[in-house]
C-alpha cells in the first residue's frame, strides 16, 4: 500500500526537514497553525507532487480528509522563548493535540509517532540521561509548560499502546540546523546571528552549564529509524557530544570567523544545568547514531543563518 504521512508542526524547523524526507516515500500532508512555524520554511516543497500544505491547529481536532498509513506529532512550542509566552498553548498542543493526533492514528489503523524531549528529564540528576531516568521537573516552575505537556503527551501515548496503536516515543535533544528560526531565542541562532553581526555573545549565568547539539539531518533520520523499527517505548534521540555553553560559544566565533566578545548575562530560573542523551538504545534498537560534527554543521547552518542576518 502506498504511504500517505500527516505531520503536525509540520512547518516548524525539524517538522518542515522531516516533510522533505517523507515526501520521498509517498504522500505528505503538513498541517501547521503557524504560531511559531512558518510557510517559508516549507515553501521549496509547496508544488512538489504529493505535498500539501494547511494552516490549521490540531489542538481543535484533525479533520483531514482521507486516509493516512503514519502519523507525526511534531506540533510544540520548543524553544524556551516561545513556550514562556504562550504557556497555555503549549499545554494545550500537548495534552490536546496529542489526544486528536492519536485518535486520528486509531481511526485510520495509522503508526504513530510523537516528538518528545529531553526537557522529560527536567534539571537531570542522572547525567548521562539514559531512558529509564524518571526526571528531575519543577511541576510549577517556568519550564513546567513544556516539560509537563511533553511527559503527558508520552502518558497519553503509553496509554493509547495500550488501546492497540502502534506508537513511538522520540525524545529528541537539543537539535540545530538550517531553517530554525533566527528570533527564536535559542542558543544556535542567537550566538550564530551575534557573531555574524559583530555584537557580542550573550552567555547566560557563568557558561559553565553544557548541552548537546545535534545537527538536524542526524536527527530526521533518527526519527525515520525509529518509526520503522523502533517499539513503543521512549529512544533518545541527539548527539552524546556535551559542550560548556562558554566553549560553544568559542566553536561558533570560530566557524563564523568572528572576534565577538562575550557577555554574560543572567541564568534564566530553572535552566537545566547539564545535558547529554545516553543513546545505547537508538544504537542497539536502530542501528543510528549521529554523523554530523560540529564544524561541518554548524557551516551548514551559518551559510544559512547568512543569507537572513
Ligand atoms: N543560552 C545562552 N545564551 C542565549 C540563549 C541560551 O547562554 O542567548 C543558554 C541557555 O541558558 C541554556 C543553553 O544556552 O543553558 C541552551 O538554551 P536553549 O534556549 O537553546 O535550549 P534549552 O536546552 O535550554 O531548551
Amino acid at each position: 500500500m502506498s504511504e500517505r504521512f500527516l505531520v503536525t508542526g509540520g512547518a516548524g524547523f525539524i517538522g518542515s526537514h522531516l516533510c522533505e524526507r517523507l515526501l520521498e516515500r509517498g504522500e505528505v500532508v503538513c498541517l501547521d497553525n503557524l504560531i511559531t512555524g512558518s510557510r517559508e520554511k516549507v515553501a521549496h516543497l509547496v508544488g512538489r507532487s504529493g505535498f500539501s500544505f494547511l494552516e490549521a491547529d490540531c489542538t481543535e481536532g484533525l479533520p483531514v480528509p482521507g486516509r493516512f498509513t503514519g502519523v507525526f506529532h511534531l506540533a510544540s512550542l520548543a524553544s524556551p522563548v516561545h513556550y514562556l509566552a504562550h504557556p497555555v498553548e503549549t499545554l494545550r498542543v500537548g495534552a490536546e493535540g496529542t489526544r486528536h493526533a492519536l485518535e486520528r492514528a486509531r481511526a485510520d489503523g495509522a503508526r504513530f509517532l510523537v516528538s518528545s524531549t529531553s526537557e522529560v528529564y527536567g534539571d537531570p540528576l542522572e547525567h548521562p540521561q539514559k531512558e529509564t531516568y524518571w526526571g528531575h521537573v519543577n511541576s510549577v516552575g517556568p519550564r513546567s509548560c513544556y516539560d509537563e505537556s511533553k511527559r503527558y503527551a508520552e502518558a497519553l501515548t503509553v496509554a493509547y499502546s495500550g488501546l492497540g496503536v502502534d506508537t513511538r516515543i522520540a525524545r529528541i535533544f537539543n537539535t540545530y540546523g538550517p531553517r530554525m528560526s533566527l528570533l527564536d531565542g535559542r542558543v544556535v541562532p542567537a550566538f550564530i546571528s551575534q557573531a555574524l553581526r559583530g555584537e557580542p555573545l550573550t552567555v547566560f549565568g557563568d557558561g559553565s552549564q553544557t548541552r548537546s547539539f545535534c545537527y538536524v539531518d542526524d536527527l530526521v533520520e533518527g526519527l525515520l529509524a525509529l518509526y520503522d523499527r523502533g517499539d513503543h517505548l521512549p529512544v533518545n534521540l541527539g548527539n552524546p557530544i556535551e559542550r560548556t555553553m562558554n566553549a560553544f560559544a568559542d566553536a561558533v566565533r570560530q566557524a563564523v570567523g568572528s572576534s565577538s566578545a562575550t557577555k554574560y548575562l543572567p541564568l534564566p530560573q530553572d535552566d537545566p544545568r547539564q545535558r547529554r542523551p545516553d543513546i545505547g538504545r537508538a544504537k542497539a534498537l536502530l542501528g543510528w547514531e549521529p554523523r554530523t560534527g560540529l564544524e561541518e554543521g554548524l557551516a551548514r547552518t551559518i551559510a544559512y543563518f547568512r543569507t537572513k542576518v
